[in-house]
């Protein structure tokens, strides 16, 4: 049962009022490594495959039905507070840009900069009109807005694509993934297919990327229709795009391969080093050849090629806080940027702990009042950012003895050369970078594991005597 029918079914069955679900569809239960977890009105929990995990668990849906109330530790204090920074965060003029034309709102701008990849990450260059753009979309298939629960910015879209029916409308990254990433222009194809991926429980960056890279193989003669089924996969094809998408949740046939993810479908073919991906996870559409902090950001998430680790992208066209220590760089810049990744690392990792959305930019020393309010304590920005430093460390040493080490902080090849239409043959240095980052971190260069140092700064001593057989066998 797709996404959709799941909460329309579950929320009958227990007939309780209010009651919200979270489920997975068919590429859950296929255990496809980038099926997504789905609630409400189509938001999604879409990176990393959580669907398959649920899946694997014989696990389809969750519904809750919340009851009591939350204790805040000054009430009167907090709720003044909590207007007073919703009014500042509804002005503020990345809100505003958001609520106005969705985050589709940043693609020209992206686009100018080259941030947005297109033709599966080969050029950085639009040639004509592009009809993703926040405002084409306003004008054309926008019917109204919509919000997660209590947000005063609302960055969704509902779209009419013609037939009267209302719906979700695309989002950035769908737009960005199945339009210029496959030569597509056309919304309404792009906006039905992040449905399709929403109702089957794919997740629509990861799909639009292995489809990519199908287009891209093709095209360079690395697979041919004997390979694909007799498919012909010609970028721009969006009849193709809707019958990939088929075959990869059913498995069949060609999409076998596609249901793999970048990294082992393009195994299979011997062009692993045309995936455009990290550790596994496919790359969202920030290329660090537009944003070059990008490229810090996606070889050193805990998860991949993830821009829900550090939303960097946003930092290089302005969002910069001087209260975090962050000064503007250019979005082409190399080395300098290093310790602006690393903070903003930092603090998105206390955001991801609170559970806060990036696009929810309260400035930070009222969001350290609110939670000081809330819970009751005095911590200082720069106290917050020493405890989502100690977060991302932790995570770090859990990926060590997982096996990761500094090899795998690495970007694929296609983010190591130029666009083939940008005349400046800008890259960005990249092992400057890397090594930078690993003095700033305190990480040692080869097994990519925190010092002695870094760990007893940050009260996590308690984990060296996991990691030390792991730093000997490394180096050996
Ligand atoms: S919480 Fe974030 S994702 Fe949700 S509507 Fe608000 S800005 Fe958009």
């Amino acid at each position: 049962m797709e996404t959709y029918q799941t909460q329309e079914a579950v929320i009958e069955e227990i007939k309780i009022s209010g009651t919200r679900v979270a489920c997975i569809g068919p590429a859950g239960e296929a255990l496809i490594p980038y099926a997504l977890i789905l609630s409400d009105h189509g938001r999604v929990a879409g990176r990393t495959g959580m669907g398959a995990l649920m899946g694997s668990k014989n696990l389809k849906a969750v519904a809750v039905k919340g009851s009591g109330s939350i204790p805040v530790h000054d009430p009167d204090q907090y709720n003044l507070m909590r207007s007073q920074v919703n009014r500042e965060l509804r002005d503020d003029p990345i809100s505003q840009v958001a609520r106005e034309l969705g985050t589709a709102g940043v693609g020209d701008y992206f686009d100018y900069l080259m941030v947005m990849p297109k033709r599966y990450y080969t050029q950085g260059k639009s040639t004509g009109e592009l009809k993703i753009s926040g405002v084409n979309i306003k004008n054309s298939i926008n019917v109204g807005l919509s919000a997660c629960h209590a947000c005063v910015i609302a960055c969704g879209r509902i779209s009419d694509l013609g037939d009267g029916k209302k719906r979700k409308g695309a989002e950035f990254e769908t737009l960005a993934g199945f339009g210029p990433n496959l030569l597509i222009n056309d919304p309404i194809r792009i906006t039905e297919f992040g449905e399709m991926c929403d109702r089957h429980g794919l997740d629509s960056i990861s799909m639009s990327n292995v489809i990519g890279l199908a287009m891209l193989l093709y095209d360079l003669g690395l697979i041919n229709a004997n390979d694909t089924d007799g498919i012909e996969i010609n970028w721009g094809d969006a009849a193709v795009v809707e019958e990939l998408i088929l075959k990869t949740v059913k498995r069949e046939d060609f999409g076998r391969y596609l249901a793999l993810g970048a990294r082992d479908f393009a195994r299979q073919f011997n062009a692993e080093e045309r995936a455009i991906q990290v550790n596994g996870l496919e790359a969202a559409y920030h290329d660090p050849r537009g944003a070059s902090g990008m490229g810090l950001v996606y070889a050193t998430s805990p998860r991949g090629a993830c821009h829900n680790q550090s939303d960097y992208y946003l930092v290089e066209v302005g969002q910069v806080y001087s209260s975090l220590g962050l000064t503007y760089q250019s979005p082409r810049g190399s080395v300098e940027k290093t310790t602006n990744v690393v903070r903003h690392q930092d603090w998105r990792t206390v955001f991801n702990s609170l559970v806060m959305c990036f696009f929810a930019n309260v400035p930070p020393d009222n969001l350290v009042d609110l939670i000081n309010t809330s819970v009751g304590l005095e911590i200082s920005v720069d106290q917050m950012l020493k405890i989502g430093e100690r977060g991302w460390n932790l995570k770090r040493v859990i990926n060590n003895r997982l096996g990761l080490t500094s090899a795998n902080d690495t970007l694929p090849k296609g983010f190591t050369k130029p666009y083939d239409d940008d005349d400046s043959d800008y890259v960005p240095d990249f092992p400057a970078m890397m090594q930078e980052y690993y003095r700033l971190r305190g990480w040692d260069e080869v097994s990519g594991i925190p010092g002695k140092e870094k760990l007893a700064e940050l009260d996590l001593h308690w984990v060296e005597k996991d990691l030390e057989g792991l730093v000997k066998v490394i180096k050996s």
